[in-house]
């Protein structure tokens, strides 16, 4: 099974054969020199991609404006499916895999949040300027190099805006793409982060839930002794941050939001929290799951007890589900791994993080199909947050890196042989 970066086996000749092939190739080379010509215009596009907003299930506007693009860089056939992901198709020479490069459409910010894009040098400040404004940008740049040097890749490359990849989204978009079956995918690359020299073979799952607690509430003096549905949340949060679990697999929970009550002098009828659960183990989440599900009830039970509390009157707890995206990890010798540890080396990026995270790709490998997240190049901080920034020093080298994985994995018509097979 994967591990880390120091325990990998080098490269199989077959790799390092087919990266050497393209680097020879006049067409690529020109391709990536026009990568790096054209650094700036990729920044600018992701600046107009960041100030079109948004917000988690609201991802139309945006949708529309890069499906447009797609289309003006000669792309035929784009569409936005019933989910609302922009689909748009670079067929190969025929009989050959199909690859999915993707980048999420959704930011984490609500309806209404100001974005406008400012520059001091090479930094841009705005919400949304990295993540995952940064993804798309690089997908346009592929698609620009691919046609402008007419590369004719032996497989389809599938170019995919997906919606709902952050918080409750839940990918909503690639669970759809893959599970409405309308098209066939052999291989999955999402352009999510900047960090180029790190490298995701596995997925974290995670488990969300909302807990609602309602009570009778009541006048905080002349209702004293009927229990409170915050004081019942309280008890659940203190229970939630003694549970213990295991550094390996690393499995992990915190209390995400937390509200309650409407006013100081009142027992609070309400109270609800967010919890987030997560592990690189389908079965430690689980495990997770069943021992912090009991605690929310038995905090309702504890509260109603504490004032003696009888039907109707008393605490209860209801659970909803909000979110479920799958764990999953997958061998060092996946191609899709291979052909991007092949780009960073023929690219001189080192590999410093060999990881797992939750992306688009979660619900690929969950699959079993070979996939991946490669960082979009630069440099990026406060993610999810109104101060974020993004820094373009260098960063041509993350749409160079895509587009070279792109073609190890899809082959170049009389150059190369596909690195990603054909699924049945
Ligand atoms: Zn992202």
């Amino acid at each position: 099974m994967a591990n880390s970066v120091s325990s990998l086996k080098p490269l199989p000749d077959s790799v390092l054969n087919t990266f050497a092939r393209l680097k020879a190739f006049a067409p690529v080379q020109d391709a990536l020199a026009q990568i790096k010509q054209e650094e700036q215009l990729t920044v600018d596009e992701q600046v107009s991609l960041a100030e079109v907003e948004s917000a988690p299930f609201h991802e139309d506007k945006r949708a529309a404006f890069f499906a447009d693009k797609l289309k003006q860089l000669g792309l035929k056939n784009v569409r936005i499916d019933a989910e609302g992901n922009v689909i748009g198709i670079h067929p190969g020479s025929g009989q050959g895999p199909r690859l999915v490069l993707g980048a999420h459409l959704d930011t984490v910010f609500p309806l209404g949040t100001a974005i406008k894009v400012s520059r001091e040098g090479n930094v841009y400040r705005a919400p949304g300027i990295s993540d995952d404004a940064r993804g798309l940008a690089v997908l346009l740049e592929v698609l620009r190099v691919l046609q402008d040097k007419k590369i004719n890749t032996v497989g389809d490359l599938l170019f995919v805006g997906s919606v709902g990849e952050e918080g409750n989204g839940d990918l909503r978009g690639t669970k759809h793409l893959f599970n409405s079956g309308e098209e066939h995918i052999d291989g999955f690359i999402s352009i999510d982060g900047v960090n180029i020299s790190r490298l995701l073979h596995g997925s974290t799952g995670s488990r969300r839930y909302r807990a609602i607690y309602e009570g009778p509430g009541g006048h905080s003096w002349k209702a004293f002794g009927n229990p409170s549905a915050l004081h019942a949340l309280g008890r659940a949060i203190a229970k939630i941050s003694e549970v213990q679990v295991p550094k390996e697999p690393k499995t992990t929970f915190t209390v995400g939001t937390a509200k309650g009550g409407t006013t100081v002098n009142a027992i609070a009828a309400s109270a609800e929290m967010e919890i987030d659960m997560r592990s690189i183990s389908d079965q430690n989440l689980q495990n997770l799951v069943d021992t912090i599900l009991p605690l929310l009830e038995q905090a309702a039970e504890e509260e109603n007890l504490r004032w003696n509390a009888t039907e109707p009157d008393t605490v209860k707890l209801n659970l909803v589900p909000i979110g479920q995206r799958p764990a999953g990890d997958q061998s060092d010798d996946s191609p899709v791994l291979l052909a991007a540890r092949g780009a960073m080396n023929a690219l001189e990026i080192p590999l410093t993080s060999y990881d797992c995270a939750s992306t688009d790709q979660n619900v690929a490998i969950s699959l079993g199909i070979p996939a991946t997240t490669l960082g979009g190049g630069g440099t990026e901080g406060n993610n999810h947050n109104v101060k974020e920034w993004y820094d373009s020093t260098n960063s041509f080298l993350g749409p160079q890196l895509a587009f070279l994985t792109v073609l190890a994995l899809l082959g170049v018509a009389g150059e190369t042989q596909p690195l990603l097979t054909k699924r049945p």
